[in-house]
């Protein structure tokens, strides 16, 4: 039974409370057995038999609940480097992917990749995650469109997460109608009702059903018959709602009770009130805002709406290249206004919610997982305002160390 001891601050991150509450201790110490948290407080409160057992040394570090990753496109094909440039000489994203660019030029990519050269590069990603202090992800299709390529890429996600430490949570994601459905968009949305989801919920390859709201995507009433039919087989809502435009996103996904609703960059004051009366998870991410040049997600009137307020990378080759979740951190402080405490609730906690994992990870407090991060830093704020790529993260899962640095 390990006890970490000589922690400068520990952020417990517990739910209760608001955003901006993430229950400090000052000189803590954390114990676990096993994979299990056993007692987490101040260090001269450490219960006697606790003294006796083997100690680590956390050399004054911060030490934050193991980061969740609440959405990601994790497993895909090819990069987009050269829309980057056509974006930032003025192009739209929209005019891009109606050019055969965007989405489709990584479906193509991605149904030509072997499972395998997709299985590596994911599992390499997911490493890199972990040196930034990730230990949960949540993982989109979305890259196939095609019911072979969606079912490969579901279960690559399910050999992974048999392999990894990191806690994998699948999502199937309606990305998008693929070319070769164009004309026939209603037989589209019929084929994923009747056969693609069904069959997704009885195989167990997804936990959750997602749906791209939006223009160029699906509209609110295919987006509805999709995600009725995935909580009909069992499986949770989530929506890219209002990411370019007011589409009514986050009100469908308030009236389906959907876990989260992500993205909200051009939410309503009438999405925000749907959102806090329906308690689903407003999740932003400020990669994708910044990368696109977008104006943020309005986080500051959702907080102060009570709508919690998760935070992830969006991890994609188009709009957010990047799996840092720490800058994803830096920008929702820096880009949404939020104080790095609301930040760092929103990618441990509220970010559990997010992925309906709250009970098992998210916070630092006995009986949850041994989930956790040390971090090169005094304290929160120390550490989002000094933000340094190459400040150390020693990242432990289920109560084993994930990064190579050997602790005392
Ligand atoms: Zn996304």
């Amino acid at each position: 039974m390990p006890v970490l001891l000589n922690i400068g601050q520990l952020a417990t991150c517990r739910a209760d409370g608001g955003q901006r509450e993430i229950h400090t201790v000052d000189a803590a110490a954390l114990a676990w057995d096993g994979g299990t948290i056993t007692w987490a407080g101040p260090a001269p409160a450490l219960p006697a038999h606790l003294h006796e057992q083997e100690t680590l040394d956390a050399g004054g570090r911060l030490v934050i609940p193991g980061l969740v990753d609440c959405h990601t496109h994790l497993a895909f094909a090819g990069w987009r480097a050269d829309e980057f440039e056509r974006r930032l000489r003025g192009e739209s994203y929209l005019e891009i992917a109606r050019a055969g660019g965007g989405i489709e030029r990584t479906v193509r990519e991605t149904r030509a990749a072997s499972a395998e050269a997709l299985r590596e590069r994911a599992t390499a990603t997911l490493d890199a995650m972990a040196c930034r202090g990730v230990t949960t992800v949540e993982c989109k299709s979305g890259y196939g469109l095609d019911g072979e390529t969606e079912i490969k890429l579901l279960e690559i996600y399910r050999t992974i997460a048999n392999t990894h430490r990191q806690r994998l949570l699948t999502t199937f994601l309606a990305h998008a109608v693929p070319p070769e459905h164009r004309a026939h968009r209603a037989g589209y949305v019929d084929w994923l009702c009747r056969d693609l989801i069904p069959r997704i919920a009885r195989e167990h390859l997804a936990s959750f059903c997602d749906v791209f709201v939006e223009d160029g995507a699906f509209s609110i009433e295919e987006g509805k018959a999709i995600l009725e039919t995935g909580q009909r087989s069992g499986l949770r809502a989530k929506v890219h709602a209002d990411q370019l435009s007011d589409s009514g996103g986050a009100s469908l996904a308030a009236r389906l009770g959907a876990v989260s609703a992500d993205h909200l960059e051009h939410i309503s004051p009438q999405g925000i009130a749907h959102l806090r009366q329906s308690g689903t998870v407003a999740v932003s991410l400020p990669i994708a805002s910044a990368v696109l040049g977008q104006p943020p997600m309005p986080a500051r009137s959702l907080i102060d709406a009570g709508v919690p307020v998760g935070v992830a990378t969006d991890y994609n080759p188009g709009s957010a290249p990047s799996h840092d979740l720490p800058l994803a951190l830096w920008l929702a402080c820096t880009l949404q206004r939020m104080t790095p405490a609301e930040a760092l609730k929103g990618a441990t906690v509220v970010a559990a919610r997010a992925c309906g994992v709250e009970v098992e990870v998210g916070s630092l407090e006995a009986g949850k997982a041994a989930d956790f991060a040390l971090v090169d830093a005094s304290d929160v704020l120390d550490w989002l305002y000094r933000f340094r790529p190459d400040g150390r993260i020693d990242t432990w899962a289920g109560g084993t160390q994930l990064t190579v640095t050997t602790l005392r």
